[in-house]
């Protein structure tokens, strides 16, 4: 099943939409690893890379702060819940590459440069997939359905876990249940693999009433 879906702001991504706040709130940050004789070609790389995702439309973080050790900014990014961080040191300037850390199980990738954002976007597959796995593992059977806006409030207020419904894929759909409950959408699956990306299924959003295209996993924010 973890291969078959993705995290809702990847979903969101191909899709061209922003993702909603609060989720995590960036996607990527860049940590540069600098010694005083190698800030400024570190820094210069790192703010290039930076540039290139925030072009790109990507949530990215450029954590230039001086006074805090990279190992410090890791945890805080960890605990942040930032899905992907990219390490440059002075060996990735020389090289003309990247560390790739994923979030999940901290599974370490040198990537080039070059094609960076292309790259990050395959990570961000990856990681989300971890994510999706882990969550799988965790709730094991803690996802319920429900077709209309009272009932996945109703079913998230009393069980907790996943709660499926039907959605038009309109970000505004999200906001009826985000309000009374601080729920979200938190996953939308592949859609290959999803009944509601296809025509003709007859099935309406739970909010609006529009037709469906998606199916649209809730969960409360934590
Ligand atoms: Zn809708």
């Amino acid at each position: 099943v973890a291969r078959t879906r993705r995290a809702h702001h990847d979903s969101l991504r191909r899709a061209g939409a922003r993702a909603p706040a609060g989720v995590a709130p960036e996607q990527v940050v860049v940590v540069p690893i600098w010694q005083e004789d190698t800030k400024d070609e570190v820094l210069e790389y790192a703010e290039g890379v930076a540039d290139d995702l925030d072009d790109a439309g990507i949530r990215v973080e450029l954590d230039d702060r001086d006074g805090r050790n990279p190992g410090f900014k890791f945890n805080e990014h960890e605990l942040n819940g930032v899905p992907l961080r990219i390490e440059i040191g002075p060996h990735e300037v020389e090289d003309g590459e990247l560390t790739l850390v994923h979030r999940p199980d901290g599974e370490s990738v040198v990537e080039d440069r070059e094609g960076v954002v292309a790259t990050v976007q395959d990570h961000f597959d990856e990681v989300y997939a971890k994510l999706y796995a882990t969550a799988e593992e965790t709730l094991d059977g803690a996802v319920r359905e429900a077709d209309d806006r009272a009932d996945i409030l109703g079913t998230l207020g009393q069980h907790g876990g996943y709660v499926t419904a039907p959605w038009c894929g309109d970000e505004a759909c999200e906001e009826p249940i985000k309000e009374p409950m601080a729920a979200e959408i938190v996953m939308v699956p592949f859609e290959d693999d999803d009944p509601l990306a296809e025509a003709d299924h007859g099935e309406t959003c739970a909010i609006c009433d529009d037709d469906a295209e998606r199916t649209a996993y809730f969960a409360k924010s934590y």
